[in-house]
């Protein structure tokens, strides 16, 4: 069974009395293991795709089932839920409490879901070491560089054992070499099995998926298996 399973798939935003429909009849299915890009120019409804694939938004209208769950038609509790445990989202800007150290940001996500104290740090522990950041672990992310910042978010997305890591330009705020070193880190989890989806302007992570999905005004543009011309 597919992962994502979108059918006609519609969003629509109310300004006043305009619509704006920023995903038109989107249908797409996509299967564990699989490592996707999500492109398209600016304005073309990426970020609503991320927002409605992530369970972040809900979508107008159409059917998206998650992993076997009917969710566009769950209440906003019932979305966080399904939210908590099955994605595991990285960002541009990666989104880590500043005060707290690294080891604390991976550990949040397991507060959330009840797990006891020593079990959080044992499991934090080892999703660092996973992104080859264990030393850092007792530092804060004002200690970190850009590239370390974005480890320890994508430590902080394993950790749960979602179902799919879903990054919002996650190579933005990087430059060219720390891009290489965070598609390579995702290359390796994608290897052990992990549902990859980023959503980019970045031509470079494009190159870097096996699929690439292009939007243009809401619709999906074209939908291609793309080779991997670096090594792996
Ligand atoms: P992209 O991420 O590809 O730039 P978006 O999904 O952000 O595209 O936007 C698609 C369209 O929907 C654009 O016309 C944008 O202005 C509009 N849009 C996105 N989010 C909102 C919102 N919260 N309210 C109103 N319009 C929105
Ligand atoms: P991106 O840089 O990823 O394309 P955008 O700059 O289009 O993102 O949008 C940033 C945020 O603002 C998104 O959460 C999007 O939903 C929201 N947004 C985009 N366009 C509008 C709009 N016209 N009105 C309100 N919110 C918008």
């Amino acid at each position: 069974q597919p992962l994502v399973h979108m059918q006609n798939i519609v969003k629509e935003y109310f300004i006043g009395d305009q619509v704006i429909r920023a995903l038109n009849d989107v249908t797409l299915d996509i299967w564990p293991g699989e490592f996707v890009a999500i492109m398209g120019p600016s304005g073309s409804g990426k970020s609503t795709m991320m927002n409605v694939m992530g369970c972040l938004d809900v979508p107008t209208s159409g059917t998206y089932v998650l992993d076997g769950v009917a969710v566009s038609t769950l209440s906003e509790d019932e979305l966080a839920s399904v939210r908590n445990q099955k994605i595991g989202f990285i960002f541009q800007s990666f989104n880590l409490l500043p005060r707290t150290t690294a080891l604390e940001n991976v550990e949040l996500p397991m507060l959330y879901m009840g797990v006891p104290p020593r079990q959080r740090r044992e499991r934090a522990m080892e999703a660092l070491e996973q992104v080859g950041l264990k030393e850092r672990a007792y530092n804060r992310p004002n200690e970190l560089s850009g590239g370390q910042q974005q480890r320890v978010a994508i430590a902080r997305a394993l950790v749960n054992q979602p179902n799919i890591i879903l990054g919002d330009e996650p190579t933005g705020a990087l430059d060219s070499k720390t891009t290489e070193d965070i598609l390579a880190l995702l290359h390796q989890l994608h290897g052990q099995g992990n549902t990859i989806i980023l959503v980019t302007h970045d031509a470079e992570v494009g190159r870097h998926a096996e699929r690439v999905i292009r939007f243009r005004d809401g619709r999906v543009e074209s939908d291609t298996a793309a080779a991997y011309e670096g090594e792996r």
